[in-house]
């Protein structure tokens, strides 16, 4: 008995082999069984006419703002992605209080076209630092997964205010965002639905455990999936043998 199964789908694995018929037997929450299933279901879905695949990770979003008014992260969701990294160019709400929160609007508003009306509405502001902001994300609810990077342009303004907007950054200015961000960054948290890991990158090059374990984990899947498209690459009109009883598409 599983949990869900998905029957009747086309599933397209992300391996670069074909596509090819098959249900997925969902128990405790991963996949245990693809192929022809006999087996009954908890709840079954006909995915008749539609693609089955793995979540797309979207690594470069500016959902910052928005993970506050829209649980479902549209229009991401709408195209796959079910993971969603947020300030990967340097522009993200926080570290940033709430008196200044005009300086980092007009970060994203100037490069990103969010209006600041929509922030100002949409967001009920509750931190300062990045970690209470990682919580804020933490306690909304949310359709996708969400990770996030601290923004340099938030740090910088923090630091250096008005000044961010025109002038260079001196060493003093450097310093302080070198030690606010090193202050800040112990422990990295998650911002994500279930339990995804926050990915932040200290000005100094030096990545967070958290970082380093997402890079484990995609590395060991990448080379699991690589050594089963490069099998299936062999003979490409075969379904391989641990998936049974697949129709290939033809
Ligand atoms: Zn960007």
């Amino acid at each position: 008995m599983y949990d869900i199964i998905i029957r009747n789908g086309t599933i397209v694995d992300g391996s670069g082999m074909p596509r090819f018929r098959a249900d997925v037997g969902i128990a405790g929450g991963k996949i245990a069984a693809i192929g022809r299933l006999h087996e009954n279901a908890r709840e079954t879905i006909d995915a008749d006419g539609h693609i089955v695949s793995p979540g797309i990770i979207d690594a470069h979003t500016h959902m910052d703002a928005q993970v506050f008014w829209d649980p479902i992260g549209t229009c991401s969701c709408w195209h796959g992605i079910t993971s969603v990294v947020m300030g990967n160019c340097g522009f993200s709400l926080a570290p940033c209080a709430e008196k200044d929160k005009l300086l980092v609007m007009r970060n994203l508003e100037r490069a990103e076209d969010i209006a600041p009306e929509a922030m100002e509405a949409g967001i009920k502001w509750s931190w300062e630092t990045f970690p209470q902001y990682l919580d804020a994300v933490e306690r909304t609810p949310k359709g996708i997964n969400y990770a996030a990077y601290m923004g340099h342009s938030a740090l910088r303004t923090y630091v250096m205010g008005e000044r961010a907007f025109d002038s260079e950054a001196n060493s003093e200015d450097l310093s302080a965002m070198k030690r606010k961000s090193a202050r800040r960054f112990a422990p990295a948290r998650s911002a994500s639905r279930p339990r995804a890991p926050a990915t932040i990158r200290r000005p100094t090059g030096i990545r967070s455990r958290a970082v380093s374990r997402i890079g484990t984990r995609s590395g060991n899947w990448s080379a699991r999936w690589a050594r089963k498209a490069r099998a299936c690459s062999r003979s490409p009109a075969k379904i391989p043998a641990w998936i049974p009883n697949a129709s290939r598409i033809t």
